[in-house]
């Protein structure tokens, strides 16, 4: 029930009305019994600085950023992480006082199944990431804090594929990835540990795409782990059929569920989150 001491929470997007946020959050809350609701905003980039300073004056405790806001929002911020500065990307906000503290969870998402459940010592392998966009930051990021050997980003521009060699200069993370064009594929593959898929390819509604075909997928190592951001359809084609060439697959389902939980950590400062049942409502919402 929704009552004048009811504290609020939310995601700013355009648009923001498919976003899977408020489903697996308000799930959370509702386990914990507590009197938080967290809300989908729609917010027009044009208005994004009237949208913060409204937040302010009503006291939102925190919300989440998506697309298109995830890179323009720093500039309205007092405090941004190390780690959202090293990707240059805020996905987190909390009100602490008088000021608005940002951060990103994705890397902490993405690397959450990586050092559970497919635990390992990195130190020895080899990663590959399919595309240079505002996810394959956090996965690159997510690589170096495993300590992977080597760091392989494969895109299908080279303008802006060196762009984003180019953008990570001034960070501690510079120098520690190459960048490859889609032609060299077939040589970096033979040595792949874990070959990580940050393209839109094989997004529902194009359910057939896969961004690398049966062929290209066997030239993987034995063991191998094929991770794809995508979680509809859940396994994607790539997933499918790397899966049926025997490698280990994870999709992107966790790593959604995992950023927001570190997110929903932050915002109630509390230790543990329901992430069962953040990953549960999003499963019936999707009907996966
Ligand atoms: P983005 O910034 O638009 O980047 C997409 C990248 O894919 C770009 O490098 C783009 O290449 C490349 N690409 C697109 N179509 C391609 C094609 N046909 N062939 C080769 N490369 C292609 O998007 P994003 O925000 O990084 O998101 C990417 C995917 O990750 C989406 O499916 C998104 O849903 C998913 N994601 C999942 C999670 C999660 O929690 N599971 C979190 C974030 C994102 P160009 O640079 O040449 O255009």
């Amino acid at each position: 029930m929704i009552t004048g001491k009811t504290k609020l929470l939310g995601v700013i997007g355009h648009p923001v009305e498919h976003s899977l946020s408020p489903v697996m959050h308000n799930a959370a809350l509702a386990k914990l019994g507590l009197d938080y609701v967290y809300l989908p905003f729609p917010i027009a980039p044009e208005n994004l600085a009237t949208a913060i300073a409204g937040f302010a004056s009503i006291g939102i405790v925190g919300f989440s950023i998506t697309i298109p806001h995830k890179q323009t929002i720093l500039p309205l911020l007092s405090t941004i992480s190390p780690i959202a500065q090293v990707i240059g990307a805020v996905n987190t906000v909390t009100r602490q006082g008088d000021i608005w503290v940002g951060t990103n969870t994705d890397v902490e998402g993405f690397i959450a199944p990586l050092q559970t459940t497919y635990h390992q010592d990195w130190s020895q392998k080899k990663a590959v990431i399919l595309g240079n966009g505002g996810a394959a930051r956090a996965v690159v990021a997510g690589c170096i804090q495993l300590g992977l050997a080597e760091i392989h980003v494969v895109g299908r521009n080279w303008q802006k594929l060196q762009a984003f060699r180019q953008s990570w200069q001034n960070s501690p993370f510079a120098d520690q990835f190459q960048i490859h064009e889609w032609t060299e594929l077939p040589n970096l593959l033979h040595q792949a540990n874990l070959l990580v898929n940050t393209t839109p390819i094989g997004m529902y509604p194009h359910i057939n795409d896969s961004p690398l075909s049966s062929q290209e997928i066997s030239y993987l190592p034995q063991e191998a782990i094929v991770y794809d951001l995508i979680y509809i359809p859940k396994p994607s084609k790539f997933l499918h059929l790397a899966e049926t060439q025997g490698a280990i697959i994870i999709d992107g389902l966790e790593m959604l569920v995992q950023q927001g939980a570190a997110a929903l950590k932050i915002w109630l400062q509390r230790e543990t989150v329901p992430v069962t049942e953040m990953r549960q409502a999003l499963q019936n919402h999707l009907g996966i």
